[in-house]
């Protein structure tokens, strides 16, 4: 492999250009809106998903295609793997596209998540609350990030709700948020990274701290659960896992076929980062040494955030990620930063 191929060309697909760069490898960005990893990619394509020449041309200068974006059309991705390989492999999309698939694929192989109901549209609330209870949370099936698309349901006539087909599930009392990224190569080898503590303030993700200060029969068991995941969908690359600690045993929220901003903390915690690891993976190259050898927090920099910027840089020990992006509209990912401790 020479070239890899990245659909989406947000800050994902920035941080894996450079980590390809690093390794000798040339990136090509398929992104039809604004991209951050145009300055760094080798090359850029802007055409829309739906432009089949676009596509083919893309395709065929690439040796494998991988993702930082979930929601490719199907016949965009149908047409780019009759091409050239997609890795992760289509399944591990359709199933992580679709929180009904995935609930219930994660149900199939024996893990554990929140309650859940279908809930295809409006007339189908109030029973689903019926069976579900309140609290509970509505999600939108698809397309959905950093809480959007959520409603809390406290009274099944409140829904504040585009009627949009979602899920209805119940409110997990958590005592913590953690999350595993977990790599696997072309040959069926697992590397986990060290789990990390989740902090969410609005939906979005505010701070991953490691180590997450649980302990080891927790995290074992978040890896292993990770690894389960991983070999069933027959997995190739890094992917988040995000799960909920309660009193009963973990619970399996959602999954990211990609590299997740939960393991951001990965570039000032180990010799090899989650995006190192992505590209190994895709690449078919043998995957690299992901173990910790630092504590880091890792804080998200969100909308005026920004403004901290000259502050950051003259922090001791605080590794700042900026994602050149101009508009600094509330909730909008700018940048993050490692503070490295000890
Ligand atoms: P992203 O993809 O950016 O992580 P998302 O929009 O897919 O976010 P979720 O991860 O499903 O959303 O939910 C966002 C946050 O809301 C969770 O990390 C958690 O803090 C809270 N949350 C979601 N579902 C539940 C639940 N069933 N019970 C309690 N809290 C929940
Ligand atoms: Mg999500
Ligand atoms: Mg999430």
């Amino acid at each position: 492999v020479r070239t890899i191929g990245i659909l989406g060309g947000g800050q994902l697909g920035r941080m894996l250009s450079v980590a390809a760069s690093r390794l000798g490898l040339r990136c090509h960005v398929y992104e039809p809106g604004a991209a951050p990893a145009g300055d760094v990619a080798h090359r850029l394509t802007t055409a829309p998903y739906e432009d089949s020449a676009a596509l083919r041309a893309f395709a065929e200068s690439v040796d494998v295609i991988t993702y930082e974006f979930e929601n490719v059309p199907t016949s965009a991705l149908d047409l780019l793997e009759s091409i050239c390989p997609i890795r992760p492999n289509r399944r591990a999309l359709a199933v992580s596209q679709d929180r009904l698939t995935e609930k219930t694929f994660l149900n199939e192989i024996g893990l554990a998540t929140a309650p859940f109901v279908d809930v295809p549209g409006k007339g189908d609330l109030a029973e689903a609350v019926a069976r579900i209870g309140t609290p509970s949370i509505l999600k939108t099936r698809r397309m959905g990030y950093d809480g959007k698309g959520q409603v809390r349901i406290t009274d099944p006539a409140q829904a504040d709700w585009t009627g949009a087909p979602s899920v209805l599930e119940g409110f997990v009392e958590f005592s913590a948020e953690i999350s595993v990224i977990i790599a696997r190569g072309a040959d069926g080898q697992v590397s986990a990274f060290d789990p990390g503590l989740n902090v969410h303030q609005g939906g979005i993700l505010r701070t991953t701290t490691v180590p997450c200060g649980l302990p080891a029969n927790v995290t074992t068991d978040a890896v292993l659960i990770a690894a389960r995941i991983a070999n069933a969908l027959d997995y190739v690359g890094v992917m988040g896992v995000e799960l909920f600690v309660t009193p009963a045993g973990m619970i399996v929220n959602e999954i990211a076929p990609r590299v997740h901003n939960s393991g951001h903390w990965t570039q000032a915690g180990c010799a090899v980062d989650q995006f190192e690891q992505h590209v190994r993976a895709v690449a078919g190259l043998p995957l690299g040494d992901g173990k910790r050898y630092a504590d880091v927090v890792m804080e998200n920099l969100i909308g005026d955030d920004i403004d901290r910027v000259p502050d950051l840089l003259a922090t001791p020990r605080a590794q700042l990620h900026l994602y050149g992006k101009g508009d600094a509209r509330p909730g909008r990912k700018m940048g993050h930063v490692n503070r490295i401790a000890g």
